[in-house]
């Protein structure tokens, strides 16, 4: 066989290709995991995971995914840093090409995850981990007692905040506009919420505070009138929306109107045979490392049964 050709190529190394790459490789299929632009993936931008099971005092987001990766390469899975760039799933085989040639493969696993939508701002990067998130499941416990600052006029931001007001003292959800695009219900939820108040017409220009000591305030700008203020906050959370990484796979691949792989129920296959996709790349519900790990896993179960009854 010939040396770019492979049983099983997954693409991403978030919890779910990480978890695939450790499933099928344990297979015997020695996969090829490609690591693309964000080794890890999103875990590796938090700091203390502390809801990912059987840690009990927590752990480091990086440190996790490094621990995924090397469970991988401990049952012989090909990890490389390499980026898919585009696909042609004319086969099986299939062929990914990528920043470093192309690579076939009798089964696909996507895994390519998504990103949480940023504001653009350089203190936001700075600070993130450090005050700033885009995660409240994952770290609205690190911000019990503060007043916290949720950005997006969403159903994400409303559940966001919502979902803050179990930690925080106060939350405000900071809108660019006067009216939000969340659902009515939603809406009504956080007006009822007594710990949730409103900044109508504003942008974020500025997250200050140090990455040691963590975001002490906001700068804001009225959106009517360009004024510039700076406004005390202990925490900035971004519910913008996110974007799943598939824009290689365009034309390739059923997904639905925002870009999500559209997988089967119960289980992770795409319309294309051969090729399964799991974690947050089709997942825009939960988008939890937990959920995104046993997806991979059923992925990797999935593309090991599909080979079997291909090639026995
Ligand atoms: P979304 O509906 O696209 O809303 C994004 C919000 O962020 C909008 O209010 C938008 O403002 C604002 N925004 C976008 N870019 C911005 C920027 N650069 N600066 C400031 N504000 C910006 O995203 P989402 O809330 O994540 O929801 C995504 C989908 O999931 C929706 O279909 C939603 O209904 C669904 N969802 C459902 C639930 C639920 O039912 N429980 C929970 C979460 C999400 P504008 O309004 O001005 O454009």
């Amino acid at each position: 066989m010939a040396e770019n050709h492979f049983k099983v190529v997954i693409i991403g190394t978030g919890p779910a290709g990480l978890t695939a790459g450790i499933y099928a490789a344990r297979a015997e299929l020695k996969p090829l995991i490609l690591e693309g632009d964000q080794p890890g993936g999103q875990l590796t931008i938090t700091t203390d995971v502390e809801n990912y099971p059987g840690f009990a005092k927590g752990i480091m987001g990086p440190e996790l995914m490094h621990e995924f990766r090397e469970q991988a390469k401990r049952f012989g899975a090909d990890c490389r840093t390499i980026t898919a760039t585009d696909v042609d799933f004319s086969g099986p085989p299939h062929t990914v090409h990528t920043t470093k040639g192309d690579f076939t493969a009798d089964a696909v696993i996507i895994a390519s995850g998504a990103r949480a939508l940023l504001l653009g701002l350089e203190s936001e990067s700075r600070l993130m981990g450090h005050g700033v998130s885009a995660c409240a499941t994952c770290d609205g416990f690190f911000f019990r007692g503060k007043t916290i600052a949720v950005v997006g006029g969403g159903d994400s931001a409303v559940e966001e905040a919502t979902f803050l007001t179990k930690f925080a003292e106060k939350v405000t959800i900071i809108h660019r506009r006067d009216e939000m695009r969340a659902s009515k219900i939603m809406q009504k939820r956080a007006f009822d919420n007594p710990k949730i108040d409103f900044m109508w017409n504003t942008a974020v220009t500025e997250a200050i505070g140090e990455p040691e000591t963590g975001l002490t305030a906001l700068r804001v700008k009225d959106t009517q009138n360009g004024d510039e203020r700076e406004v005390p906050f202990g925490g900035l959370f971004l519910a913008i929306g996110h974007r799943p990484n598939t824009e290689f796979l365009k034309g390739h691949i059923d997904m639905d109107d925002n870009g999500y792989l559209i997988t089967q129920p119960d289980c992770t296959k795409t319309n294309i045979e051969g090729v399964f996709a799991c974690g947050d790349v089709q997942d825009h519900v939960y988008r939890q490392a937990v959920t995104a790990a046993g997806s991979g896993c059923m992925a990797a179960i999935d593309a090991e049964r599909y080979l079997e009854s291909k090639h026995g």
